[in-house]
């Protein structure tokens, strides 16, 4: 049996060499192969993105000494803007399931 799921998940990233801050908000698709492996792919708006912690350069100075920070937690006004995302991936959630 085949298993997947869905997940939201806000980050935010930090460049270490100019100070930069920016956040990014993205899907997480778990899947489970029915073996006990779990592989999750990261999707953002919907098309596959690379994992939130590799391969992140700073839109202001192109350094690639960036850090990624999970920021599901976060309690500032993004969350708002995050939930409205939430609800479309679980519809797209429900879709697939009932597909399947
Ligand atoms: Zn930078």
């Amino acid at each position: 049996m085949r298993d997947a799921w869905s997940s939201h998940e806000a980050w935010v990233f930090e460049c270490l060499n100019c100070s930069a801050t920016w956040d990014e908000d993205l899907e997480a698709r778990h899947y489970g192969d029915g073996h006990g492996n779990q592989a999750v792919v990261y999707t953002r708006g919907g098309l596959p993105c690379t994992t939130p912690w590799v391969d992140r350069f700073c839109p202001k100075c192109q350094s690639q000494n960036v850090k990624a920070l999970s920021a599901v937690r976060a309690g500032h006004a993004e969350v708002v803007k995050a939930r409205g995302g939430a609800d479309v991936a679980m519809v797209y959630h429900l879709r697939r399931m009932h597909a399947w």
